[in-house]
């Protein structure tokens, strides 16, 4: 079992009289800066386009430097700027102007873990990951309860790598919540599998070709719709709460005798069979690279994939059906 890191066992005072640089105000940038800034900690940002979230920062009274000024006059950097453009504002702005004794810190593992970005050995490389998005990361905080989050340790000059992450995990409040260890490695595999497999591409097109089956027996598309895709949430947000036998028991025993003995029926042993291919490929850092070639190349599948995607039945239909919950 995994050990996990409550208040106690953080302080927030090895984040005195250290600036923390934290690069890109997006959607964890904002929240993770509002947050340490609201926990005591001396926040400057490192922003290097004048986009929308540089002009949020400006509402939001941050300070704002360039990339290079904010690394060079901080003690801790954090990277939240997407993943995909990490690697080039490192190699020009921040990797130059780090110092030793400096501590970088990402929310997830993918450059550092595949090598993308290699610091040097004179500083301190962790993770703090919160486990929500950006708004829940700040609305929980506000809330004063946090979400969780996990931390990691990829690199330890100072001996003192750790704490620094429980300290911002705690200014963050995830403390408040609960921190579990991992590795960078396990991070981003684990995360990649979910997102491939589970979350976003299993889930979607369980949705997609459950729809397609019943309008192609002649079912109405908007029933359809309501029944594969927007029920969807109401089971998880059982699944949730109980877990899978909590789910059943918040089901109707038809539901529930039909659910456990046609579902394996569906995600059998071949499927099972299929994801561990993936994960093969997520773990020898195929895909990694497949994706950082796609994002050299401009996305050219992925702008294929959206063009497909937005012309479906289930996305016309499902744009009609939203308005009626409006
Ligand atoms: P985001 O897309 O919201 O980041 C936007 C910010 O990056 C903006 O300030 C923008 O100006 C800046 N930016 C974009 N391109 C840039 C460039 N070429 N040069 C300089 N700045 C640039 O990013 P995010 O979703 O908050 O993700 C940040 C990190 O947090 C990633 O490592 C991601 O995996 C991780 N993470 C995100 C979430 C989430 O809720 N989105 C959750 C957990 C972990
Ligand atoms: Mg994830």
């Amino acid at each position: 079992m995994a050990k996990i890191y409550y208040n106690k066992d953080a302080d927030l005072k090895v984040l005195r009289g250290k600036q923390v640089a934290v690069i890109g105000y997006g959607i964890q940038g904002r929240a993770q800066s509002l947050n340490l800034r609201d926990s005591g900690v001396d926040v400057v940002l490192g922003l290097n386009l004048k986009d929308e979230t540089w002009k949020r920062a400006k509402a939001d009274k941050m300070k704002i430097m360039s990339v290079p000024e904010a690394v060079r006059s901080s003690d801790i950097v954090m990277m939240l700027i997407p993943d995909e453009v990490q690697k080039a504002v490192y190699d020009k702005d921040v990797g130059p102007n780090l110092k030793e004794g400096m501590v970088l810190d990402f929310a997830h593992g993918f450059n550092i873990h595949f090598k993308r970005i290699v610091p040097p050995r004179s500083v301190d490389v962790i993770m703090v990951a919160p486990k929500g998005p950006g708004a829940l990361v700040r609305e929980t905080y506000l809330a004063g309860i946090g979400v969780p989050a996990l931390i990691a340790v990829h690199q330890d000059y100072s001996g003192k790598a750790k704490k620094c992450a429980l300290a911002i995990a705690k200014g963050l409040k995830a403390t408040t919540r609960g921190v579990i260890e991992t590795t960078f490695a396990e991070e981003t595999e684990t995360d990649l599998f979910g997102e491939q497999v589970d979350l976003c591409g299993g889930a979607s097109e369980l949705i997609k070709k459950s729809f397609e089956v019943l309008v192609e027996a002649g079912y109405q598309p908007e029933i359809a719709y309501f029944e594969v895709l927007h029920e969807l949430k109401l089971i998880i947000d059982l699944v949730q709460k109980g877990g899978i036998e909590g789910m059943w028991d918040g089901v109707s025993n038809t539901a529930e005798y039909g659910g456990r003995t046609r579902g394996p029926i569906i995600i059998d042993e071949y499927t099972k069979a299929r994801m561990k291919a993936i994960l093969k490929d997520i773990q020898s850092g195929k895909f990694a690279q497949e994706w950082v070639e796609e994002h050299r190349a401009d996305m050219p599948t992925l702008t294929r994939l959206r063009e497909q995607g937005e012309k479906e039945q289930i996305e016309v239909v499902g744009k009609q059906i939203r308005k009626m919950f409006e």
